[in-house]
This record gives C-alpha cells, sequence and structure tokens, in this order.
C-alpha cells in the first residue's frame, strides 16, 4: 500500500449502510485508494457482514481497506490493514493475531506517541487533529511544530486527520504528511468528484510528486508507485517482485502520466496474458459514434488494452475522447495519424513531424506507441535480397519502407531514437516496436527479414531501457502452428525478456471470416509458450473493418486464447476458474455454470433454445446423462432411463 500522494477516505456513520456503499463507491471510483471502514458501535456479526460488502467494494477499485479497531473483523474479511486508537488493542497483540503482510496504524499526538508506535511496529501513524473537527467534536488539536517533530522523528508515513478541508491545507502541512485521511470534506460534498478533485489539487500543490520519470525509472530507484501496487494485487504478486521485474523490463505497466482514467495493468513475465482490440476511424468508415460504442464493448467484455488505429482526417477528437472514457490502457501507431495530421502525402512528412505526432500523442495521454524503428536500412536490404509471398503486411512498416524508399533516407525513428525515447520517457509511453516484416503469410515467417528486425529489435530495447523507457515487443503475423514456439524463445533470447506482444498467430491462411478461429489456435500456443498479450483477430480479419458483433466474437475467441495460455504457463491460481465451472458441470449447476461462462449470454441463450426432458440434463444425452447418471448410482439410486 503506498500513502504517498495518496487520499484517505475514513467512513461517516449513516443510519442506513446502503448510503454510505453508495457514497464510498462513488468516491472509489474517482480515485480514492485507501479507505478507512469505522463503526464501533456495531454488535459483531453486523460490522461483519458490512465489511464483507465493504471489502468487495475495495476490491472491486483495487483500494486498500483499513478497518478501523476492529483486529478480529479485519482478521475474518481480509483487510488490508487495521487502525488502532491509542486505547485499542495494542500494535504487538494486533501483529500477533494478523502476522507481517497486513498493514498497522496507529493513532499519535505527540513525539513520545510517535516513537513508541513505530517502535511497536506500526506501518504509518495517523497525526492530528490538525484541525477542529466536525466528526469529532473532542479531539484535541495539534500544533503545526508537533507534526513536523512527528515528521523528522520517525521514518515511516504520516497520514494527517482532523478538519481537513481543501482551504486549510498549507505548505508547511503537505510538505509534513504523506497523506490526508478525510471525512465531511468529501461525505458531506454536494459533489464528490470535485470534492475529491479539489483536495488532491490542494495537497500536491507545492508537493514533488513525480521524483521519477516512468515507471521503469521508479522501480530503479526502489519507488513503489501507485500503479504498481494495483497491478501486484491484481495479479496476487508481491510488489516488490513485481517492481524488480519492471526495473528489468520484463514487465511493462504502460501508463502515460496524462491517462487519467486509467485502471493500470501489467505485461510481461508472470502476469496474466493480455488482450488488445484494435478499433478507429477510416476513410470508408468513419463514424466515430460507433467507434466509441466499441470501446464501451471492448471494456465490458474485458480488454485489458484498445489500440486506435484511426487513420483518416483528424483523429485527435476521437482520440481524445477514447483516452477520456478508457480505465483501458491506449495504444496508438502515430504514423498512421501523421498524414492526417498534416494533410501533407507520406514522402513529404518531415523527420521532426513524425516526431511531433508521437509528442501529440504522448501530450494525450497514448499509453503506448507501436513504433517501427527496426526497419533500418539494413533490414530492408535484406528484405529485398530474400523475396517473400506477400512482402510487407505491417501497414505502419510499409509506410515507413515506402518513405525510406522514396526519400532515399534511412528511417526517421531509427535516425531519430533517441529523440524519441526522450518524448517517451517524458509522458512515459511504453514503446512497443512494431515489426515491420512481421509474416502475413505461413509461407513467410521466421525468414531472414523477421529475424534480421528482431535482431534491430533487440538493439533497441537496450537502448531504451538505459533511459528508463519502458519497451514491448510486437510479433507475428501468421505462422504455422510448429514455428510458434520456437519464436517465443528467440524473441524472449534477442529482445532480453522484454514482453512480447503478438498479432495473433494465425495458424493458417485460408480461413476468412473464421480468422478469429485461427489467431486464437496460434495466440493459445504463444501464450502458453511465453508470449505475454495477445492482439485480438476478429471474423472480419482481410476483409473489411469489424461490426461491433465481429468484434464481440473476436475478443471472446482472443480471451479463451488468453486464459488457455495462462494454463500452459501453469501461473498460480490460473486454474481455478475451470476447476470451479468443473464442479458447477458436475453438480448440474446451471445457473452456476452461466454465472462462469466466458459468455454468459451465449451459453443461456443456446441452454435455453433447447429444452431437455429431465431438467437436469441437457438435450444432448437426456435422461442417458453422463453426469446425472453416475451422480446418482454413487449415491446408490436407480437411473431410470426409460421410465419417468
Ligand atoms: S446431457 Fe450429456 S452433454 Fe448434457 S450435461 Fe449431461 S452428459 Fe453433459
Amino acid at each position: 500500500m503506498k500513502f504517498e500522494n495518496e487520499l484517505y477516505l475514513i467512513s461517516k456513520q449513516y443510519p442506513d449502510f446502503n448510503i454510505l456503499l453508495e457514497k464510498t463507491e462513488q468516491a472509489l471510483r474517482e480515485g480514492i485508494y485507501i479507505f478507512q471502514y469505522r463503526s464501533k458501535e456495531k454488535n459483531k456479526d453486523l460490522l461483519h457482514n458490512e465489511a464483507i460488502k465493504i471489502k468487495e467494494l475495495c476490491d472491486k477499485y483495487n483500494a486498500s481497506l483499513i478497518i478501523n479497531d476492529r483486529v478480529d473483523i479485519a482478521k475474518e474479511v481480509g483487510a488490508d490493514g487495521v487502525h488502532l486508537g491509542q486505547d485499542d488493542t495494542s500494535i504487538k497483540e494486533a501483529r500477533d493475531i494478523l502476522g507481517e503482510d497486513v498493514i498497522i496504524g496507529a493513532t499519535a499526538k505527540t513525539v513520545e506517541d510517535a516513537v513508541r508506535c513505530y517502535e511497536e511496529g506500526a506501518d504509518y501513524l495517523g497525526v492530528g487533529a490538525l484541525f477542529p473537527s466536525p466528526t469529532k467534536l473532542d479531539a484535541v488539536q495539534i500544533k503545526l511544530k508537533t507534526l513536523i517533530d512527528i515528521k523528522n522523528a520517525v521514518p515511516i508515513p504520516i497520514v494527517g486527520i482532523g478538519g481537513i478541508t481543501a482551504e486549510n491545507l498549507s505548505k508547511e502541512i503537505n510538505e509534513n504528511v504523506d497523506s490526508i485521511a478525510v471525512i465531511s470534506e468529501i461525505y458531506d460534498s454536494k459533489n464528490i468528484k470535485d470534492a475529491i478533485k479539489k483536495l488532491k489539487d490542494a495537497f500536491l500543490k507545492g508537493r514533488n510528486t513525480m521524483n521519477y520519470t516512468t515507471q521503469m525509472d521508479a522501480a530503479r530507484k526502489g519507488i513503489i508507485t501507485k500503479e504498481m501496487e494495483i497491478v501486484a494485487k491484481k495479479e496476487n504478486m508481491d510488489v516488490n517482485v513485481l517492481a524488480d521485474k519492471i526495473a528489468k523490463g520484463t514487465v511493462v505497466i504502460p501508463a502515460n502520466k496524462n491517462h487519467k482514467s486509467i485502471d493500470p495493468e501489467g505485461v510481461g513475465d508472470g502476469l496474466r496474458t493480455k488482450i488488445n482490440v484494435n478499433l478507429g476511424i477510416s476513410k470508408d468508415s468513419y463514424d466515430i459514434d460507433r467507434e466509441l460504442e466499441k470501446v464501451k464493448v471492448a471494456i465490458d467484455m474485458k480488454a485489458e488494452s484498445i489500440m486506435d488505429l484511426s487513420n483518416y482526417g483528424k483523429t485527435e477528437e476521437f482520440r481524445k475522447k477514447l483516452i477520456d472514457m478508457s480505465s483501458a490502457m491506449i495504444g496508438t501507431v502515430p504514423v498512421y495519424d501523421a498524414l492526417g495530421f498534416y494533410d501533407k502525402e507520406l514522402k513529404d512528412i518531415t523527420e521532426k513531424e513524425f516526431l511531433d505526432v508521437v509528442e501529440k500523442h504522448g501530450k494525450d495521454g497514448v499509453d503506448f506507441v507501436t513504433i517501427h524503428a527496426g526497419i533500418n536500412r539494413e533490414t530492408a536490404n535484406t528484405f529485398r535480397r530474400n523475396p517473400r509471398l506477400m512482402n510487407l503486411v505491417s501497414r505502419g512498416g510499409s509506410l515507413m519502407f515506402a518513405w525510406m524508399q522514396l526519400n532515399k533516407k534511412e528511417n526517421p525513428f531509427y535516425e531519430h531514437y533517441d529523440e524519441l525515447l526522450d518524448i517517451c520517457a517524458k509522458y512515459d509511453i511504453t514503446i512497443s516496436l512494431g515489426d515491420a516484416c512481421r509474416p502475413g503469410a505461413i509461407a513467410d515467417s521466421t525468414d531472414a527479414s523477421q529475424i534480421k528486425e528482431l535482431i534491430v529489435l533487440g538493439e533497441l530495447t537496450k537502448r531504451a531501457w538505459a533511459k528508463n523507457v519502458q519497451v514491448i515487443i510486437e510479433g507475428p503475423g501468421h505462422m504455422a502452428i510448429n514455428e510458434i514456439e520456437a519464436n517465443m524463445l528467440l524473441e524472449k533470447k534477442l529482445c532480453h525478456g522484454a514482453p512480447f506482444y503478438v498479432l495473433g498467430p494465425l495458424v493458417t491462411d485460408i480461413a476468412p471470416g473464421y480468422d478469429h478461429i485461427t489467431g486464437a489456435i496460434g495466440g493459445a500456443v504463444a501464450a502458453a509458450s511465453g508470449a505475454d498479450f495477445l492482439c485480438y483477430v476478429t471474423p472480419a480479419e482481410h476483409l473489411r473493418l469489424p461490426s461491433i458483433d465481429d468484434m464481440k466474437e473476436g475478443i471472446i475467441a482472443t480471451r479463451i486464447a488468453a486464459h488457455a495460455g495462462d494454463i500452459g504457463k501453469k501461473l498460480p491460481n490460473s486454474r481455478a476458474w475451470d476447476n470451479s465451472m468443473s464442479y458447477a458441470r458436475q453438480q448440474l449447476d446451471w445457473n452456476k455454470m452461466f454465472e462462469l461462462a466466458m459468455d454468459p449470454v451465449k451459453a443461456k441463450k443456446y441452454r435455453e433454445s433447447s429444452k431437455p426432458e429431465d431438467e437436469n440434463s441437457c438435450s444432448m444425452c437426456g435422461k442417458m446423462c453422463a453426469v446425472r447418471n453416475l451422480n446418482k448410482v454413487l449415491n446408490g439410486e436407480d437411473i431410470n432411463i426409460l421410465r419417468d
């Protein structure tokens, strides 16, 4: 849990618990990451039940839950921490009950209190009251000097508490606390979103909130960022282990500093395989509202990433709306946008203009950009010497190749790579090194051009890491199934363990209309062999811009591939979902099966379309249902197949 620069929300007592739930959910949605549930007067059962509901809410928004005073309840509901007042259970007793991993906070009003609590093992201190408090009229106010002395006396985070408002915060307070605890200022506000923003602005003003450039820079400096905390919690991974992987470059968290609505995800070694959805406006299909509808569908269907591949007209309006509404990470291919942005033919766009488009995307909040820097002169010569059936099928790669050919110059992103990296570091844009030589036919895979480019991408990876820029490597493409495992190994070796993002791979070329299936087969094999990130493929691939139904088919197929890959990778708990489904099947618990299904709507629709004779079975085998009959026989019952 990270206190630095965060607001710490403490619950308010309401006669109706549902009001508290509703208001707290609004606050969590607006970026509160630490929530303390305080309700001393209630009996144990009631408190336990309420705490369970609060815990579910906090988990939904990746917020940490601290229970006030009640160590027993904190243990029962698996809270992240407990806060102890001066008259509550001792820190030592709480530690014995809760163990080392649970956060213990304590209240301190004097330097002596603070030192004692720290020595007894407190992880943070609540210090106050800093101002007269409307929710605790008997609270003793402390002097600013006491706060400063406490801050200087102990090395643990200090949470300022008591009557804090956006108006009474001062530079001295802001500099001597790591977080501020509030109640009324949020719960009594007419607009919770505005109240949180106002408090954050007042608190962060003048504080050094960004003493690192990128997530990689933070990890290398030993700083645990809020994004790392969230990802570690989602992946059930120790945050220090995660930070170590980020420092080494084997995991990335694409999270641009300007993408305020992001719910961060990690991509890479030891993490769940993530999926990306492509969308965006094109000349033949220019409908911003429909593409925004696709964004909602992608997020609802749990895609972790959306790539805006808009390639016509002024794409800025769409991109800004997309970033504003998307909790998923956003990727772009800036070179697509350059033509529309400058309204110029490709060959007339200058090197600086290409870089300026990347900067523009960074300013807008794009989390990762595909850059085809690996198709340099050397790679292009290898491609010319080694003819292919499908030449270059990467859109961005073919544009770069054409620009180089038409201008007789080196690839601008390769030539000015250091300037590009400086832009990426400034906004914390993850660079996704595109594969211009991605095979577009199984005949072209694992050939000289593809491998030559991969070697260049490995060199570019090291240069990016030297500037603390996070890197993803993009990969095939079309590829025979028996080549996939070797390609995953090659990428990890040649690109030093950087996360691998594969576009399929499509394991055969002959199934237009069904390429979500050819892509899912390849994606599952790739993920099981080490790929970290799968780009979805829809049934419309090679045929047209996908409709919303095409998207849905593509997302489900790719999620199945990613999950199958995670089982193949032997990720901890990756089989838990499957085991729950199998148990529901063994129990013939149809509602549970629908609840657990990857696509509950489709599963329910299929079952309802064909009613079985015996409602416990399905219309496939009726009373010959093996599950029903084994359950009965093993229970000592007759199975009555012919009779009712
Ligand atoms: S009827 Fe056949 S297919 Fe349907 S649940 Fe029973 S065993 Fe499975």
